[in-house]
């Protein structure tokens, strides 16, 4: 079957992109390669260097007709998108208009979006559902809803199918210090170079962490089930930055300090997402721990 990953040389689409492979996918990439770097060797990919805000990855979808579209191409940094609303705006809701056009014209089975839980902004609430009232603080947390809008206004008018996943804070191998969910990342950099661990506020700030090969297995249960409908990809369960610094301390045979410095702009204080309905939709359940998902990231990243 052919499918088409948007980002596919991302953090998150390779690991997606690895997992179609070895199930026997034909995949298209559409990836600019403005923050990816990853170029799979594999007879049944193909990687189609292309902005998803030009009229050529519109046609690469209307020539190609794959069954399914993993649209995860984003502008997906939040200080980045306080810096320049107007090109965050224009990769994540001209980008997504884009590709949705792509769908509609080659009568794509289903997009399945990559959203976030910064759509939600600050909600004074433990755990987040997903018919919680949307709120962003941040023009990236703004994009991604007016994109999920678009999605679902495509269903509406025009019939195309969608899932939509709301991620938590996505960590694993291959990610990037860049983007959204970069503090694992960051700190597995900080470990390497042996300097201190640099925590933004006082740390006590929480964040449902979810590791990048259970999001994958929830994208490829899209496929399946959860037609037209929003769901959370998380833990359900909130781990502060603090807590993660000693994790990581602790795999680590050398000592290391942390040190506090300013909060940042658009930063979320806490962010726990219910996953039920994800559990009892799609069939899918987060099988990674944070201290298992952490152990496989630390070795990535120290070998
Ligand atoms: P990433 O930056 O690693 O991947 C994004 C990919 O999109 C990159 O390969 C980049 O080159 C590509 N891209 C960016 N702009 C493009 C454009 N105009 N045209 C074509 N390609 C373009 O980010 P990621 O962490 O893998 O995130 C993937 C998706 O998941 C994004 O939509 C993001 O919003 C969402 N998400 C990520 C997290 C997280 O914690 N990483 C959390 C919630 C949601």
């Amino acid at each position: 079957m052919k499918v088409a990953v948007t980002g596919g040389a991302g953090f998150i689409g390779s690991h997606l992109t690895d997992y179609l492979l070895k199930e026997g996918y034909e995949v298209h990439i559409l990836d600019n390669y403005s923050s990816g770097h990853y170029f799979p060797e594999h007879p049944n990919v193909v990687l189609h260097e292309v902005d998803i805000r030009s009229e050529r990855a519109q046609a690469i979808i209307e020539a190609e007709k794959p069954a399914f579209v993993f649209h995860l191409a984003a502008q997906a940094d939040v200080t980045r998108s306080i810096n320049n609303p107007c090109e965050d705006a224009d990769i994540n809701i001209n980008g997504t208009i884009n590709i949705l056009e792509g769908c509609r014209k080659a009568n794509v089975k289903k997009i399945i979006f990559s959203s976030t839980s910064a759509v939600y902004g600050n909600l004074q609430k433990e755990t987040i559902e997903e018919h919680d009232r949307t709120s962003p603080i941040s023009y990236y947390g703004l994009s991604k809803l007016s994109a999920e809008q678009y999605i679902q206004l495509y269903q509406v008018l025009y019939g195309l199918d969608f899932t939509i996943l709301r991620y938590g804070n996505v960590y694993g191998p291959r990610q990037t210090a860049k983007g959204e969910g970069g503090v694992i990342a960051v700190f597995m950099d900080r470990i390497k170079e042996g300097s201190c661990l640099k925590i933004h506020g006082d740390g006590k700030q929480t964040r449902d962490f979810v590791f990048v090969e259970d999001v994958v297995k929830a994208n490829i249960a899209a496929t399946t089930s959860g037609s037209n409908d929003i769901f959370h990809v998380s833990t359900n369960k909130p781990t502060s930055i603090n807590q993660l610094a000693e994790i990581l301390l602790e795999l680590h045979p050398d000592s290391l300090e942390t040190i506090h410095v300013t909060s940042r702009t658009g930063d979320i204080k806490h962010s726990c997402l219910l996953n039920e309905k994800c559990c009892e939709q799609l069939g899918w359940k987060p099988e990674y721990s944070i201290s298992e998902g952490l152990q496989k990231t630390y070795h990535y990243y120290n070998n």
